[in-house]
């Protein structure tokens, strides 16, 4: 399942063996120390303490080496959910504004994700993509193809335990730079409780990559989108959004100057925190609407982003699911699907089903050499369910809850046919079973 990062040197095998050379010399010398101790033996007990300094190396030096080495190995372990687009349209607002009582701009999103909330409590760090700007009701809310959401469905996030969220989307200059703006002012309000990246005030800010830390842990995510639906992003604040370009009318990647061209910059990204940090993570909204199999431009772009030693790549925006693999020890999630949304139900419920995956990250430092492993990998697929001729009641499901049944009484063949999707890179790549299975 899980894959071994192998960040060990030659020079750290030869170091193992000096040390295992030594043990054993300080297992022959302690023995024929033990036997000279015999055969000199006297009660003053004069000897003790006093190394015979057999072949010339002091027998306490070896114990002491001996013991700051088992003494050196530690290890910490953090576990990590993501889940897909938080696509915030009309009709789940105005649910959310019927939970909170219907007064004017009164929203509470957080009964929408309660099953959810239930499960993200398991773990260190929770990820989403906010597809929607947070610019907040004071802007007035507004629907597709100009989104703009109530800050309200952050709050029920940060609720609900995510402390994670990446804000380049194709939707980010939806309402233009003000309602970014108040999107990042809402997130820096939060900001001990939660990193939010992909969109910055200042090309200063841009640059300075955050770090954070939990369990001894060092993390960072960068964060960039394919595009911004033809708004332009404005001359001289590119730093607004991180867009790395394609252009799907080429779909090459190889004959894409432009998204050649920004590998520059995403390598030096990559560069400027790489050291910094344990885990590497980069969230990309990238790939084809509706469809479940990635694109040329989502696989070269994961190579390459694997080849720059990121640690984890998270797919979202093709607003269906796509699946799961490994390029190398770097793990791919192609796209997470839709998180809250109110997406048609057609098409055996494809935009209505997204992932919720899971791993757990381990960092062992051994003679001061840090390893990173990413294992336990687990794909749980999720369900948002809403009231089809009301277009209200909305509730994200896990397939695995008890209660996935009343919202979705075909679950089982439905799990089947994603299930499928997930594993269609990777057939080892662990799906959490259905309810009931
Ligand atoms: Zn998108």
């Amino acid at each position: 399942m899980g894959k071994k990062r192998k960040r060990r040197t030659k020079k750290q095998v030869v170091v193992k063996l000096w040390i295992v050379l030594l043990i054993l010399i300080a297992l022959v010398i302690g023995t024929i120390y033990g036997t000279v101790k015999l055969m000199n033996h006297n009660d003053n007990n004069n000897n003790n303490g006093v190394s015979s300094n057999l072949l010339g190396i002091s027998m306490e030096k070896l114990q002491e080496t001996k013991a700051s080495n088992t003494q050196e190995e530690k290890t910490t372990s953090v576990s990590l959910v993501m889940v897909g687009d938080n696509l915030i349209h009309s009709s789940v607002y105005k649910d959310a504004n019927r939970l909170a009582g219907g007064g004017k701009n009164q929203y509470d999103f957080k009964p929408i994700i309660e099953y959810i909330k239930e499960e993200v409590k398991d773990y260190d760090l929770a990820y989403y993509n906010q597809e929607t700007v947070l610019g907040g009701s004071e802007l007035g809310v507004s629907d597709y193809p100009t989104f703009n959401s109530p800050q309200e469905a952050g709050d029920a996030m940060l609720d609900a335990g995510f402390n994670i969220v990446s804000l380049a989307t194709n939707h980010t200059m939806d309402r233009g730079e003000k309602a970014i703006l108040a999107s990042i002012e809402y997130w820096k309000k939060h900001e001990d409780e939660v990193l939010a990246v992909g969109t910055y005030t200042s090309e200063e800010e841009r640059n300075k990559v955050q770090i954070r830390e939990k369990n001894g842990i060092k993390y960072a995510m960068l964060n960039y989108t394919y595009g911004t639906n033809g708004i332009a992003v404005p001359k001289g604040k590119e730093y607004l959004v991180n867009v790395w370009p394609t252009d799907l009318s080429i779909n090459d990647p190889s004959k894409d100057k432009d998204y050649q061209a920004y590998k520059e910059q995403v390598k030096k990204d990559i560069e400027a925190v790489r050291g910094d940090v344990d885990v590497l993570m980069v969230a990309m909204h990238w790939g084809v609407e509706y469809t479940h199999t990635p694109t040329k431009y989502q696989e070269d772009s994961a190579k390459f982003l694997a080849d720059n030693d990121v640690d984890i790549v998270i797919g979202a925006h093709p607003h269906v699911i796509q699946p799961v693999t490994w390029i190398d020890d770097t793990l791919v999630i192609y796209s997470l699907g839709n998180f809250v949304s109110a997406q048609l139900q057609d098409q055996n419920y494809n935009k209505m089903v997204g992932l919720m995956t899971s791993v757990n990250i381990t960092k062992t430092v051994k003679n001061g050499k840090t390893e990173i492993k990413i294992d336990d990998v687990k794909n749980e697929l999720i369900f948002t369910s809403y009231n089809k001729s009301s277009w209200s009641n909305f509730k994200v499901v896990p397939f695995s809850n008890e209660n996935i049944g009343k919202y979705l009484s075909n679950y089982k063949s439905v799990y089947e046919t994603y299930k499928a999707v997930v594993q269609k890179m990777d057939s080892d790549m662990y799906v959490v079973p259905a309810y009931g299975d």
